[in-house]
């Protein structure tokens, strides 16, 4: 986003010419140009990008307005509605998924946004934002919490289009012939989404890629924050899967960053956050044989006390680190108000059976035999099948 355009662009690693000029950075204004400033695009100029991005370029109007306009009215109530639905937000280029923190921030749409079908429409955005001091963002998934993939008054790149899915059985990035042995891989467009990427790679080709738990989070984004998901005790996190990604940086130039080819910038892309080195166009992810068969051990358990609360909990800690704690398990325990503990587990590797086994004593002997302390507002669940399915 912000930094994006005042980033020292890992001047070594330049590959070709800028693409559009503009002064040395350190005479250009601080300030971004807005609306209604001196600097701010003309009519026309707008129209040059629309059409080098083959009309791709609109303004961003939030549905969210129909609201100011009239809350009680239906438009309003229909948007409301929809926002529940993850995929109409993201559908949207005038919506996130967090629209802000008290007191931190408030989600406010951009002025202009590019919908990028490819990589020259990227380009094309960046040289316009650089060439005219622009506020620029970029948004994929648009599930950033601190609020990256948007500012006001701002032009966004906005990547959903982008969103192809290709499986590789002998991928090697480019540069590594001789130094890496030939990959199974996926390689994404920036707008793709991880429930799109693990119905193709693992319903579809049968292996196993690690990202995130949300199936809407948007894959450039959690890559370049690091992500980490229900295995990754057992895989590592989503980003030190990354091979290869294609980047545009802050001055017009598309490169290649892997292993052997731009290393700097290809380290700096795997968790360094998003929009901090340029705009991702596609990555590349390593993938692996698929677990035989996942499953998941679901419930919810009330004590009726404080003190019962505190032995439930330390219960479950104790369970946790004799037979939890391991790269088999992962996901997420919560502690809720009203002493309620609530398991939301994932395993592999193991089969229901044993997956019971582990959890027995404390279902059974812990809780059940002392029906004063505790009730199950949510029956034990312990269930697993084929990855393939999950
Ligand atoms: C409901 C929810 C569930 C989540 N679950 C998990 C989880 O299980 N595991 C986990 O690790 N994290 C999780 N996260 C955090 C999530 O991984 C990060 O917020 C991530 O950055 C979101 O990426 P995005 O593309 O969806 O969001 P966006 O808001 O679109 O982007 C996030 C950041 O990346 C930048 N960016 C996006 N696309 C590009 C691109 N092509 N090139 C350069 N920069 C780009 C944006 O400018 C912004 O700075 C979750 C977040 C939410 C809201």
């Amino acid at each position: 986003m912000q930094g994006l355009l005042a980033a020292p662009l890992l001047a070594r690693s330049i590959t070709r010419a800028p693409a559009a000029t503009a002064g040395p950075v350190s005479e250009r204004p601080k300030r971004r140009a807005r609306p209604g400033e001196p600097g701010w695009p003309s009519a026309a100029q707008w129209d040059e990008l629309r059409h080098q991005t083959g009309g791709r370029l609109s303004e961003v109007h939030s549905p969210l307005d129909a609201c100011r306009d009239a809350a009680d009215g239906a438009a309003c109530h229909d948007v409301f509605r929809e926002l529940k639905n993850p995929y109409f937000i993201g559908d949207d280029l005038g919506l996130t998924q967090t629209t802000g923190w008290a007191d931190a921030w408030t989600f406010r749409p951009s002025v202009y946004a590019v919908a990028a079908a490819t990589t020259a429409d990227v380009v094309a955005a960046v040289n316009f934002a650089r060439a005219h001091n622009l506020r620029l963002v970029v948004k994929g998934g648009g599930h950033s919490y601190l609020g990256r993939s948007n500012a006001p008054d701002s032009l966004l790149i906005w990547t959903r289009r982008m969103n192809a899915i290709v499986l590789h059985d002998a991928f090697i990035p480019e540069g590594c012939a001789g130094q890496q042995q030939p990959h199974h891989a996926v390689s994404v467009g920036p707008g793709a989404i991880w429930g799109h990427t693990y119905d193709k790679v693992t319903t579809g080709g049968g292996r196993y890629v690690q990202g995130g738990g949300c199936l809407t989070v948007g894959v450039a984004g959690l890559v370049q924050a690091g992500g980490f998901g229900s295995f990754s005790k057992q895989f590592g996190t989503a980003a030190c899967h990354l091979l290869e990604a294609e980047i545009v940086t802050a001055d017009g130039a598309v490169r290649i960053a892997n292993a052997c080819t731009n290393p700097d910038l290809f380290w700096g892309l795997k968790g360094g956050g998003g929009g901090s080195l340029g705009v991702v166009t596609r990555l590349t992810l390593k993938t692996h044989d698929l677990p035989a068969v996942v499953g998941g051990v679901h419930a919810t358990i009330q004590a009726t006390s404080d003190p019962a609360f505190r032995r439930l909990v330390g219960q479950f800690i104790a369970l946790y680190a004799e037979r939890l704690c391991n790269p088999q398990w992962g996901e997420i325990v919560t502690l809720r108000p009203g002493r309620r503990l609530d398991i939301r587990m994932s395993f592999h590797g193991l089969d229901q059976r044993t997956a019971g086994d582990i959890w027995r004593p404390f279902f059974d002997e812990a809780l059940a035999g002392m029906p004063d302390d505790f009730a199950f507002v949510s029956a034990p669940s312990i269930r697993s099948g084929p990855a393939r399915h999950a």
